[in-house]
């Protein structure tokens, strides 16, 4: 839900007008640029104010001046807010967020038609921040996660469980490729134990681990028919009960004593997966450990 500022026109998430207690009239933008909320009406945050007990921290009537911009340049502006929020960490790190909101700002008080027009790196890059590149590091397109996705079945290439996680080989930190080739299917699990280490060094530690994750591997299909099983077993539960209006109906206490076998037996298999993924990660990260400190120690010689 988005409301608009009544200074600025802008449209923000609520979080923007919502400060110490207050819901004002004003967005965050303007309020750290010395415009005062009770200068100005919002029947929106006024109204959000009454529904939520917040104290309504703009005024009855608008006596401050709001900027005027066409749909088009409001647009553009909230564009680049949203993609702003959304750009990688390094992004955010070269340009934090009071500074992006200060240039912002600066932009907001001339004429649309002098604003740098682009996507927010060409934006950026006119207001004197270059940092292009830091786009492009780690950003995939949603047809690439999607093809390599396809490509390995959602099978994650490490331990072959489930994966949803497009992974970068060699990470992009180290080799800054973002090509197909770098690019493989992992599952939440083995793409944070891979973590920052090049893919043969992970991939050669990780090789010891094979019986657990056959275990593992295993563990995953056992879970997902205990789930199966609760959930069909919670739905029979469901019609029986509801079709008799009784809790107590004939059969249902059955049904009750089988869900909970199910869910103790997907429980406990959860627990072991989790015990032994503590196992593998203990041992990928002492080795890597070793091999680092080879490493340092080779450099040493
Ligand atoms: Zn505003
Ligand atoms: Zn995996």
């Amino acid at each position: 839900m988005k409301w608009a500022c009544a200074s600025c026109t802008l449209r923000w998430p609520a979080a923007a007008f919502i400060h110490d207690g207050l819901a004002d009239s004003i967005c965050a933008l303007c309020r750290t640029h010395q415009i005062s909320g009770p200068d100005f009406a919002n029947p929106a945050s006024q109204l959000f104010a009454q529904g939520t007990g917040l104290t309504y921290g703009g005024g009855d009537q608008t006596t401050g001046t709001p900027l005027a911009f066409t749909k088009a340049a409001r647009r553009q502006a909230e564009g680049l807010a949203d993609s702003y929020a959304a750009a990688p960490p390094a992004v955010r790190q070269a340009l934090p967020a009071a500074a992006f909101a200060d240039q912002l700002w600066t932009m907001l008080q001339t004429p649309p038609a002098a604003w740098p027009s682009g996507d927010l790196p060409t934006v950026l890059a006119a207001w004197g921040y270059p940092v292009q590149q830091l786009f492009d590091q780690n950003t995939l397109d949603l047809t690439t996660r999607q093809y390599i996705r396809e490509t390995y079945h959602h099978v994650c290439q490490y331990c072959g469980r489930y994966g949803n996680s497009v992974d970068h080989m060699n990470p992009v930190s180290i080799s800054a490729d973002n090509t197909i080739a770098n690019l493989t299917l992992a599952c939440a699990e083995c793409n944070q134990l891979k973590g920052d280490m090049p893919y043969t060094e992970f991939v050669r530690i990780d090789a010891a681990t094979a019986p657990l994750k056959t275990d593992l591997c295993r563990l995953e299909k056992v879970q997902r028919t205990f789930k199966a099983q609760v959930t069909s077993l919670q739905a029979q539960l469901a019609a029986l009960t509801h079709q008799a209006a009784d809790p107590a109906a004939p059969g249902a206490n059955v049904l009750r004593q089988q869900i909970k076998m199910a869910q103790d037996l997907l429980d406990q298999a959860k627990s072991d997966s989790k015990h032994i993924s503590a196992q593998r990660a203990a041992y990928v990260h002492s080795q890597w450990a070793v091999a680092q400190y080879q490493e340092e120690t080779r450099t040493w010689e």
